[in-house]
């Protein structure tokens, strides 16, 4: 299994970001009664050497910060014990706010993202939060300067709001490259998260996840978990893997 990544889980916006709350409960039901769901920090010292889980086991992210996930994820999850990870824009938490502008395919009404009221609800049901950036912006197009300063200004800012130290960063829209791999540990982060959408060597700075959209169906979601099916992502060959963290230890960065 794997760690996997939704956005929002709200009925009316017809977005890929956006899965559907019935949709949602029924991928839950099948992960309680059939994978070891973990918290993702547990989740990071059992990763193999190609970012993947042990066999038959998840964790579950979301990206963004979106209301939704406050009325239509957290009654599912408590509901079957599931522990999660919300990855926020620190910005969005400010007295000056940032509106949802970041998404490609807005719906017609505003979209709302978590209050700090919401977010100590949801922290005291046992959801965790991490970073997903200051501003949301393309880390890849800012300068290593202001990428460190953009993810400073999250993590310290997120870390005064939550009251734990925030070491996990989820990139925007899952974009990286060299310098911002560099720029999140230079900014004090342990580990950062993407979403690939072609071949990338997995490392500490680039640990893969599988994105969950409106439409996937429980089968797409067997398909989507499966450990082969990060492998085929992440383009490290299965017979490789299958050896040991041996013969591909050359492949971190
Ligand atoms: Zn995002």
């Amino acid at each position: 299994m794997t760690i996997l990544c939704y956005h929002a889980v709200d009925p009316d916006w017809t977005s890929p970001m956006s899965v559907a709350p019935e949709y949602f409960a029924a991928q839950c039901a099948w992960l309680a009664r059939r994978r070891a769901v973990v918290p993702l920090s547990e989740s990071l010292s059992r990763l193999d050497s190609s970012g993947r889980l042990p066999r038959a086991t998840a964790a579950l992210t979301f990206d963004d910060g979106f209301r939704s996930v406050y009325d239509h994820a957290l009654p599912v999850l408590s509901r079957h014990g599931l522990p999660a990870t919300v990855f926020l824009v620190a910005q969005t938490l400010t007295t000056a706010g940032q509106g949802v502008d970041w998404v490609d395919t807005p719906p017609t009404y505003e979209l709302k993202t978590l209050d700090m009221d919401q977010v100590k609800e949801m922290q005291a049901a046992g959801v965790s939060f991490e970073s997903h950036s200051y501003s949301h912006a393309d880390l890849t197009a800012l300068s290593f300067e202001d990428c460190v300063r953009d993810l400073r200004d999250s993590r310290e800012l997120l870390e005064t709001l939550l009251g734990h130290p925030v070491t996990l960063l989820a990139y925007p829209r899952g974009r990286h490259n060299e310098s911002v791999r560099a720029a999140a540990q230079r900014a004090g982060y342990t580990h950062a998260f993407t979403l690939p959408e072609a071949k990338e060597a997995p490392g500490p700075y680039a640990v893969p996840r599988v994105g969950l959209y409106r439409g996937n169906s429980l089968t797409g979601l067997r398909v989507k978990s499966a450990r082969p099916y990060l492998t085929l992502r992440t383009g490290l060959p299965y017979e490789l893997l299958r050896r040991g963290r041996r013969a591909t230890a050359g492949v971190h960065r």
